[in-house]
């Protein structure tokens, strides 16, 4: 599966709309520190549905929006396009070309989109179970990364397998049934309550 195209506008420091492609081969992207080269892997996990701020060197989620500069105004909404080419169909959808899109205005309200359709967080995250790519998957590897790997600090080494050998989605599909069946089971206590205080 190959990425073809990256959107980013009003992200960190994209206050303008930035096109990236992604070519056959590999992309590098060069440039004096500073100039916002991590931004653009920002930009890729948060589309992806990264919900944790520190993994996106942000203190606030708000503070991912274009705060703007000298001369010019902060923006009031980021938003970020991630597009795939899936004509070998390893995203278990129909669609061979899969672009997903993430929104977040000041005012905090947010959207998920899926080839331009609103979708949940959930549907993207599912997209991506154990295809490699996610916002919490080893597609992107930051130094830390590899040193906790090499440590295997809290079992990181077994989940980069996990993950790499497709289990994780069963992993997580289990943790939801589980949670299911607990609330299930806390309302069937409650219906043996009532009808306890009926009788
Ligand atoms: P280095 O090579 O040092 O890692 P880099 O090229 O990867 O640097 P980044 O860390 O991606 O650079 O970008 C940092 C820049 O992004 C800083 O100039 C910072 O002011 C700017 N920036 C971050 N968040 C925002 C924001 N919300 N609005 C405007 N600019 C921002």
């Amino acid at each position: 599966m190959q990425l073809t195209k990256l959107e980013i506008k009003g992200f960190k420091s994209f206050g303008d709309k930035i096109t990236i492609h992604f070519n056959e081969g590999v992309t590098a992207i060069v440039g004096p520190n500073g100039c916002g080269k991590s931004n653009v892997v920002d930009a890729i996990r948060w589309v992806l549905g990264e919900q944790s701020t520190r993994m996106l060197r942000s203190e606030k989620m708000e503070n991912i929006i274009f705060n703007g500069t000298k001369s010019r105004k902060a923006a009031n909404l980021a938003e970020v396009s991630l597009s795939f080419d899936n004509t070998k169909n390893i995203l278990p959808t129909e669609f061979s070309q899969v672009t997903i899109t993430r929104k977040l205005y000041r005012s905090g309200e947010s959207e998920y989109r899926l080839n331009d359709v609103k979708c949940r967080l959930k549907d993207i995250t599912d997209l991506f179970l154990d295809t490699g790519i996610g916002s919490d998957s080893y597609s992107i590897i930051e130094l830390k990364m590899i040193d906790e790997i090499i440590n295997n600090k809290e079992n990181s080494r077994r989940n980069l397998f996990e993950e790499a050998s497709g289990i994780s989605k069963y992993k997580v599909r289990k943790k939801q049934t589980l949670n299911k069946l607990k609330d299930t089971e806390s309302d069937l206590a409650r219906v043996d309550d009532l009808l306890f205080e009926i009788e």
